[in-house]
């Protein structure tokens, strides 16, 4: 297929009929922001009158990627540049004086997801569309996103995220796709025997598509987010009786449902309007799913040749013992060919192996609301529990670990292992615990169903928009399209050792680091020396990721200026970028303690500009893109064995920042790919780890052993950096020492002090230092989203079965 064309004379005409819509008299009397609208509806307008690509029918299955999260980040520019039509809607712009990057930082990022989970199903939906397979992202559509974060004295504010999405110019609502959804009642016992399913109520599944587009091939595919709705219009019959204002109670019921996103990353609340968020997500996807393969004229036993249902994590479980209900009960199949169908069209994508984020739902809670979808499972389990009699007769352990429901809970990794023909990690390590710790005995079981996909990252948002000076440098030198592409960049590793070509991959970092102090200047007034080492750490804020353990690392460095005040260290400005769930008071406390930590050390005079600590409020995609440009260091300092894979570590490694890293998820992949001499590897190892707690780990030990590391906490416990409050950090503090220090941090902070002063030695040696970063970016092609879907499809999308 090929690159779909922009008219400028039709694009200028839609842009006047969009001020006009304003009630405007001419183009120059929009603000900036109604400029954005304007020119993203504009373009939507375009967008859809392009012709339709002509079906090449290949012989793929067709992807329904269903996923409670799609932080899609801004779409504006990613649209612009996946159809080629930057540079032309830029002129034609210029031409009445504006700027197209400046209207484009109008655009409130729709942040319809907590962090990595939902930002590689926006990944994969990127790469999906330019590599052509065709696809279908199903989520929801919240009202509000993730919250909005400030600090107030260096704690965590949380603010409604209101992204105006009744306005937002990339929709387009699809009314004639409108699902209607039973929820809660009874189940009647009919006279063959089946059950009847009464729901208490019914809410209406509204259609709002986001278009996906591929890199500059003419394919388009639906993000379809599900808003929830009354059903319209009101019953008449309701209405006649008097009732009115009580089916107008239901229709503000019903549109709570979809109104916020829960703040949870890795964290399972166990909420009831939560299940009815999934329910409702994974009945009206599965319905569409159904409808289409309907209306193509095919049969329904034919499902599984032509759709596969990618469920990414346990959230969209629901909408297995969902099809087997339709199946059963709307088509009549007997159990045996639902589960046919059903068992050869679900894949499942496992994110984590921590017990606190694998869901468990009480089955009071699942009976109420879903009394057919609990009598299904229970059926599921019953099937199962003969199959683990016959491998392990009389085990009751092993059955109190695989059964589907147990203990009066519904757990949802086992069913989709149980119901579901594949089972993913989502990179090399992780996929061989899934295996070893977390699923032994169902490898046994079912030996070929598990895989590995190692998560990837679009090389579009994330170097192509983000940072176009590096894209360009890389497109002057290779002169070939990269983009879609990534191993391309190998070419690279030649330029590594050209003085020439260092010094302008240094300039453009430079730059960048110069766009950052900018931008931290303008939203914290302070001030940051783009020639210090920009240490950068983002992600959500997690004990596991162990931003403490950076913190630790800094008041470290600041004591060690106290007693040797001319101490020598190259000038460092750490950045922090991270939101804690609103209810996990230790990740907020440990904000608070970086916060306080960074107001001590900014403004201590004797620090003289050696070291800042810059917490950035809000971190979000588009803080993201001006981040990643401008790091010279990749924090990715998790416990080994925490992180399932992690994607920022891949976004910084490509934009030519040097990973500080344990060998935990894909950064095992990343050192293989830049080679050992190109990232500083600390800390214990996986193994290593289960030793030390297997033998009673004990981290008081550490701190008796170590002076320093003692000095550090007694001072953190001091009020020194709080005022005077002796127990502003107790939580972070408890956690680390009396608390038993569950993710290990004192016994990885010597490794890690010593990796970062192998850092600062290399720094002082700027052509080495750069050589390094440039092999980085040539390196790590692999890592690329496209390169994650072709693994998908060989793996288990298209794979022969
Ligand atoms: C990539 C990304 C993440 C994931 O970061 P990790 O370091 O892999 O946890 C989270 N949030 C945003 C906004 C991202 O872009």
């Amino acid at each position: 297929m090929s690159q779909p064309t922009l008219k400028k004379d039709a694009f200028l005409a839609a842009l006047t009929r969009q001020w006009q819509r304003f009630g405007l008299s001419s183009a120059q009397q929009m603000t900036r922001h109604q400029w954005w609208e304007a020119v993203s509806r504009a373009l939507a307008e375009q967008l859809a009158a392009q012709p339709a690509p002509r079906n090449d029918a290949r012989p793929l299955r067709h992807v329904n990627y269903i996923s409670m999260e799609f932080l899609i980040g801004r779409l504006t520019a990613n649209n612009l540049i996946n159809l080629g039509w930057y540079d032309t809607v830029e002129q034609a712009l210029a031409e009445q004086d504006v700027k197209l990057a400046d209207l484009l930082e109008q655009e409130t990022d729709p942040a319809l997801g907590n962090g990595g989970l939902g930002r590689l199903a926006a990944c994969f939906l990127d790469s999906m569309a330019t590599v052509e397979q065709p696809a279908t992202g199903y989520g929801l559509n919240y009202q509000y996103g993730l919250f909005r974060q400030s600090f107030s004295g260096g704690q965590q504010q949380e603010a409604p995220d209101n992204w105006q999405r009744e306005s937002y110019p990339w929709f387009r609502h699809n009314a004639a796709l409108a699902v209607d959804v039973g929820i809660g009642g009874k189940l009647e016992k009919q006279a063959d025997g089946r059950e009847l399913w009464r729901p208490a109520f019914t809410l209406r599944g509204e259609a709002w598509d986001l278009p996906v587009l591929g890199f500059r091939n003419g394919v388009t595919q639906p993000l379809r987010l599900w808003q929830a709705t009354h059903r319209q219009p009101f019953d008449l019959g309701d209405f006649n009786d008097g009732k009115f204002l009580q089916a107008e109670k239901q229709g503000v019921e019903a549109a709570r449902l979809t109104k916020v996103l829960y703040p949870n990353d890795n964290h399972q609340a166990g909420k009831r309007l939560r299940l009815m968020q999934q329910y409702f997500q994974c009945a009206c996807s599965v319905a569409d799913i159904l409808r289409k393969h309907h209306q193509a004229g095919r049969r329904i036993e034919d499902l599984p040749k032509y759709e596969v249902i990618q469920l990414n994590d346990t959230h969209p479980t629901i909408a297995i013992p969902e099809m087997l209900r339709i199946l059963l009960d709307e088509h009549q199949l007997d159990w045996d060919a639902a589960w046919a169908v059903t068992s050869n069209t679900f894949a499942y994508t496992n994110h984590t192996l921590m017990s606190e984020a694998l869901e468990c739902w009480d089955e009071k809670l699942v009976r109420s609301l879903l009394p057919r979808h609990f009598s299904i499972i229970k059926q599921i389990n019953a099937n199962f529990k003969k199959l683990v009699e016959r491998h392990w007769p009389g085990d009751e352990a092993v059955w109190a670990k695989l059964a589907v429901h147990y203990d009066k809970q519904v757990r949802m990794a086992n069913l989709c292992v149980v119901s579901g023909f594949a089972v993913n990690g989502v990179a090399q390590l992780h996929s061989d615990l899934v295996v070893k710790d977390l699923f032994p005995e169902y490898h046994r079981l079912w030996p070929n169903k598990f895989h590995n996909v190692t998560n990837g990252i679009t090389p579009r948002r994330w170097l192509k928009q983000c940072n176009p000076a590096l894209s360009g440098l890389i497109d002057q030198t290779l002169k070939v399209e990269w983009a879609n592409d990534l191993d391309a960049l190998k070419g690279l590793e030649k330029y590594a050792d050209d003085a020439a070509f260092r010094q302008r991959y240094r300039q453009i970092k430079r730059d960048n680091k110069v766009a950052l102090a900018n931008y931290v200047h303008g939203v914290m007034g302070l001030t940051l020396n783009p020639d210090a080492i920009f240490d950068v750490q983002i992600k959500r804020l997690h004990e596991y990721k162990r931003q403490h353990l950076n913190l630790l690392h800094i008041l470290s460095l600041y004591r060690q200026l106290r007693d040797n005040p001319n101490l020598d260290i190259v000038p460092r400005v750490f950045l922090f970028g991270a939101k804690a769930a609103p209810g996990y008071y230790l990740a907020k406390n440990i904000i608070y303690a970086i916060n306080q930590a960074a107001e001590k050390i900014n403004n201590d005079p004797l620090v003289r500009d050696r070291l800042k600590v810059a917490f950035i409020p809000d971190y979000r995609v588009s803080v993201a893109e001006l981040m990643i440009p401008a790091a010279d260091i990749s924090e990715q300092i998790s416990t080994a064995g925490k992180e399932a894979s992690g994607t920022g570590n891949m976004k910084l490694a490509l934009n030519g920042a040097l990973t500080v890293g344990t060998l935990d998820g894909a950064n095992v992949e990343i050192a293989e790919q830049v080679g050992e001499d190109n990232i500083f590897i600390f800390g214990n190892t996986v193994e290593q780890v289960k030793a030390l707690l297997a033998q009673g780990y004990d981290p008081l030990s550490y701190r008796k052993k170590d002076k320093h590391l003692k000095a550090i906490l007694d001072e953190l416990a001091s009020g020194a950096f709080s005022h005077g409050d002796k127990h502003a950090f107790d939580m972070m503090l408890h956690s680390l020492l009396e608390g038993g220090d569950p993710y290990l941090v004192l016994a990885d902070f010597a490794s890690y002090c010593q990796a970062q002063r192998r850092v600062d030695e290399l720094y002082r040696n700027q052509d080495e230092w750069t050589r390094r970063t440039i092999l980085n970016t040539a390196r790590v092609g692999m890592f690329s989203s496209d390169r994650s879907i072709r693994d998908y499809q060989q793996r288990i999308w298209q794979a022969k079965r």
